[in-house]
């Protein structure tokens, strides 16, 4: 392990070589771009608490990148990177000090057409769409953070969610056409990844190589309004979203089932949400609001909210916000003691497994589904439930509970991208991209569990551990 005071002498060896980058010396500035939305855990809040960068640096293209990138690989100064800081697992939050580089600066769309657009890392999604869609296309996948978070961020640290009700999520094959790369080494390699070879750095939190562009299959624009329709009973609301969910002739974007009390979350859209009522958001293509509006009836729901796709940011509030982890967030500004967990269920039984776990925990867990097709197109639902946080051994317990049953839990309350994102080890092949983009081990040092040991300048790789 390098000791703090040698780590900081390297930095000043790197900053001494580049002092025309963009360097940010604010304490209280370094302190924000060392932090993400690890804090919806109450275990990983005291476990990162006060975990900060030696240095955040913000590079203004890819030149100012590679001098940073190779002045820290020669020094051996580890290296977090940085989008926006949405994350939920402290993701982009430095455990061993060295550099975050922010990719803010690097920003710019690089091409868009015929179906695909490529985007530099740091640039914000909305902005992305944005572009697409003055090319008559939109971005397939947004997280509901798109208005802020990044296009390398959504990469290397998020799933999907608007959207994956028709593409699934951005790893199934066709979402994701390629990145280019950059290296941690003194001199720093550019390569171009194409499909599964450029998926060996998705969802891998930044440890195994820098994006420093990301090229996406896109989908034909469309009006999306925004729905609230409630039901008194929550079978009634299940079938409705599952119903809406496959039906193939009917545009949608987003389905997402709250079932009560977690409308009473909600507190700007208490006048659409009935107490007691069961809710379910939808965002439909205009086009197929005529069939939405019989499905409603059919179904026996009430349409209790509607905005045309025109109105939806200029003058009204998007429901977008209100899905996937924002509803998490809108719980935690009323009762900061909640937390959650991410699980989904098996594709056919899925609605079963719904209410069989509705009825095993009550309210200690409160159900938000978002219905999505998985990695084969299969039609499932995942669920983003509050939960009535008691200890972390109680916490461990519904885990093991809701994986007894069948139900598949991502852990957001661990901060290792094996245990988060699948329970057990790296494939060879994410090793073989580690070891080729990231040699030193310079890379979110600390994140990977089968990484671990002594740092004499990175992490050294340790025999993998077999699934717990
Ligand atoms: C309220 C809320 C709602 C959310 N909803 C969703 C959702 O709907 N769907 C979803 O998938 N996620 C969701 N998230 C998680 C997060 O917002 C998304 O994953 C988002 O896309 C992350 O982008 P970011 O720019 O903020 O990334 P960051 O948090 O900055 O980074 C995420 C990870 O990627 C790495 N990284 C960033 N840039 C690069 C780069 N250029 N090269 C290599 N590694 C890099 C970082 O080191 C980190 O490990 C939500 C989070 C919150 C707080």
């Amino acid at each position: 392990m390098i000791d703090v005071e040698s780590r900081l002498q390297a930095l000043g060896r790197v900053r001494a070589a580049l002092p025309g980058l963009q360097w940010v010396d604010d304490v209280a500035q370094v302190a924000r771009l060392s932090q993400d939305f690890y804090w919806y855990s109450p275990v990983l809040k005291q476990q990162l608490a006060g975990r900060v960068a030696d240095a955040v640096v913000r590079p203004r293209d890819v030149e100012e990148l590679r001098a940073l990138v190779g002045g820290c690989a020669r020094e051996g100064v580890s290296i977090t990177p940085r989008g926006a800081g949405t994350g939920n697992y402290g993701q982009a939050v430095p455990l061993h000090g060295g550099v975050v580089i922010d990719f803010g600066g690097l920003n710019r769309a690089t091409w868009i057409r015929r179906g695909a657009g490529r985007a530099q890392a740091g640039m914000r999604l909305a902005d992305f769409d944005r572009a697409a869609r003055e090319h008559g296309h939109e971005l397939r996948l947004l997280p509901s953070t798109y208005r802020i978070a990044s296009v390398g961020g959504l990469f290397a640290g998020g799933f999907g969610g608007i959207g994956s009700i028709n593409h699934g999520p951005l790893g199934a094959p066709g979402n994701l056409l390629g990145v280019r790369a950059m290296s941690v080494e003194p001199e720093p390699r550019l390569v171009e990844l194409r499909g599964a070879e450029a998926l060996q750095l998705h969802h891998m939190w930044g440890t195994n190589g820098l994006v420093v562009e990301v090229e996406l299959a896109l989908a034909p624009a469309q009006d999306w309004a925004e729905h609230i329709v409630t039901f008194a009973d929550r079978d009634a609301a299940l079938e409705f979203a599952q119903a809406l969910s496959a039906a193939p002739g009917m545009l949608k974007k987003n389905v997402c089932v709250l079932l009560d009390p977690v409308p009473r979350y909600l507190t700007r859209l208490q006048e659409h949400l009935p107490a007691g009522a069961h809710a379910v958001i939808a965002l439909v293509a205009e086009v197929s609001e005529p069939a939405l509006a019989e499905l409603v009836s059919a179904r026996g729901g009430n349409a209790s909210y509607r905005a045309a796709a025109a109105d939806v940011g200029p003058r009204l509030p998007t429901l977008q916000e209100c899905c996937w982890n924002h509803t998490t967030l809108h719980a935690l500004k009323v009762d900061p003691t909640l937390t959650y967990l991410q699980n989904s269920f098996t594709p056919g039984i899925h609605l079963q497994q719904v209410r069989e776990v509705h009825a095993l925990f009550g309210d200690e867990l409160m159900w938000h589904l978002e219905f999505i097709r998985g990695m084969d197109g299969a039609l499932t639902c995942t669920a983003l439930p509050l939960v009535r946080y008691s200890t972390e051994e109680r916490l461990n317990q519904i885990i093991a509970t809701l994986r007894q049953r069948g139900v598949r839990v991502n852990n957001p309350h661990v901060n290792t991208v094996e245990d988060g994102k699948f329970g057990g080890t790296l494939s060879p092949e994410a090793v073989a991209m580690k070891r080729r983009l990231d040699p030193q081990g310079l890379l979110n040092p600390g994140k990977l569990r089968t990484w671990a040991g002594d740092r004499q300048g990175g992490d050294k790789l340790e025999a993998s551990r077999p699934p717990q």
